[in-house]
Parts: structure tokens; C-alpha cells; sequence
């Protein structure tokens, strides 16, 4: 019998914010029974500890040591993944306004991100996985089988982003919204280190105009096209 686990190949998906990186990688990972990671929920739970300790935003050093004793798991559960920062369930509170407009100057520090991808190889590692994030195709797993860019224009992320909170009952200021993202992508694109970028070999996919699965039925062609050649070959 083949092991899924060993014959199993890496989806690396990136794209700038809210441009619906993480619900297509779950389709993915679901349809291929693959395990999902979202290394931006990584990034999320530090700056989470970074607010609750008052430690500068712009302290590289100390970034780096309260990273170096902070302990991660990305667990599936039920009803969803779950994220654990030092056993506790960070799930819902890294998905905070506050956390949201923090995290890109905690995730350009270069000593904090040489630790997050060293982390995120390993959990890579063993393939059948989909991975999402900002250099999952670029520096995490150059050599992923399948590498796919989704991109979006700002109006529709916002719009997107907009309806979500609405259906979760808040509302939110949709020209705010629409800065915050362009701010994010703008600091998360102009880092020195693994900026945010369209790996060469990378298929972009623009999604502005397509429903969620359109865009994942194209991200499985493209993951189903390499197990079959390697099938045939
Ligand atoms: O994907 P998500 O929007 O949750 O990511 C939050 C932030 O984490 C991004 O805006 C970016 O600053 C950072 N990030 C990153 N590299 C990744 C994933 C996320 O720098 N691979």
C-alpha cells in the first residue's frame, strides 16, 4: 500500500493580506488529506506575547529571546485548527484588531523570522502539507512541488475581510480596513528579509473575480497534475 505521508508533496500558497490565503489552503489540505499550517497564526502568537509584554516593537534582540522561549503548536481539532502559545489557546485572541495591526513589525526583524522559518522547514518537512504565509514559496520551502500566488485587488480583500466581521456580528470602517491592509502589505512587501513576493516559478492566480471554488478547484489542478506525472513517471 503506498503511504500517503512519504508519497505526499508540499502546496506552498502566498499572497499579500485578507487575499483568502488561508480558506483556500484549507480546502486544499482538506481535499488532498493534507495537514494545513498557517505560519502567519505563528507570527500572530508571538506579537500577542510581544503586546502582553510591553516589549518595543522595534527591539530586535528582545523580540528574539522571548521568540527563543516561546513554545508553538498548530493543533487540529474539531472544529478547526487550533493555535497553542506555551499550552495556552491563542486561537481567537491572535485574530485581534490590535494583533492584526502589530504583527508586520514584529515579522520584519531578521533574527525572529531566520527562527520562524527554521520552525516552519521542520513541520514541512515530512511533505503532504499545504502551507500559507508571505515566503512559503521563496524561503520556506523553495522547493515545494506546487507554488501558487493569490492575488486580489485591495478593494475586494477589504470587501472580503468587511463581510467576514459583518457575519460575525461587528462592523468595521471600510476605508480603515482598506489602509490597514495596504499598510501591512506595504511593510510586509518592503522588509530586507523574505519580503513578500511572487516566487519565479510561482502560478499566480488573481482571484478578484473568482468564487472561492474556482480558485481552489485551480490550486488542486495544479496540485493534481504533479501526483499524476509523478504517478506516471
Ligand atoms: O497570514 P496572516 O495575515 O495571518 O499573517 C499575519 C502577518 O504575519 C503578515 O502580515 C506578515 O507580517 C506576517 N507573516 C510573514 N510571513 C509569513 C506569514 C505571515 O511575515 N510566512
Amino acid at each position: 500500500m503506498t503511504d500517503m505521508k512519504t508519497d505526499g508533496i508540499a502546496v506552498a500558497i502566498d499572497g499579500p493580506a485578507a487575499a483568502g490565503k488561508s480558506t483556500i489552503a484549507k480546502i486544499v489540505a482538506n481535499e488532498l488529506a493534507y495537514t494545513y499550517i498557517d505560519t502567519g497564526a505563528m507570527y500572530r502568537a508571538l506579537t500577542l506575547k510581544v503586546l502582553r509584554e510591553k516589549v518595543d516593537l522595534e527591539d530586535n534582540h528582545a523580540i528574539t529571546e522571548l521568540l527563543a522561549q516561546t513554545n508553538m503548536q498548530l493543533e487540529q481539532g474539531e472544529n478547526g485548527q487550533h493555535v497553542l502559545m506555551d499550552g495556552e489557546d491563542v486561537t481567537v485572541a491572535i485574530r485581534s484588531e490590535r494583533v492584526t495591526n502589530h504583527v508586520s513589525y514584529v515579522a520584519k526583524h531578521p533574527s525572529v523570522r531566520k527562527e520562524m522559518i527554521q520552525r516552519q522547514r521542520e513541520l514541512a518537512n515530512k511533505r503532504s502539507v499545504v502551507m500559507d504565509g508571505r515566503d512559503i514559496g521563496t524561503h520556506v520551502i523553495p522547493d515545494a512541488e506546487v507554488k501558487i500566488f493569490l492575488q486580489a485587488s485591495v478593494e475586494e480583500r477589504a470587501k472580503r475581510r468587511y463581510d467576514e466581521n459583518m457575519q460575525k456580528g461587528f462592523t468595521t470602517d471600510f476605508e480603515k480596513l482598506k489602509e490597514e491592509i495596504k499598510q501591512r502589505d506595504r511593510i510586509d512587501s518592503k522588509r530586507e528579509v523574505a519580503p513578500l513576493i511572487k516566487a519565479d516559478d510561482a502560478v499566480e492566480v488573481n482571484t478578484t473575480n473568482l468564487t472561492i471554488n474556482q480558485v481552489a478547484a485551480s490550486v488542486l489542478d495544479e496540485a493534481r497534475k504533479v501526483l499524476e506525472s509523478r504517478r506516471d513517471g
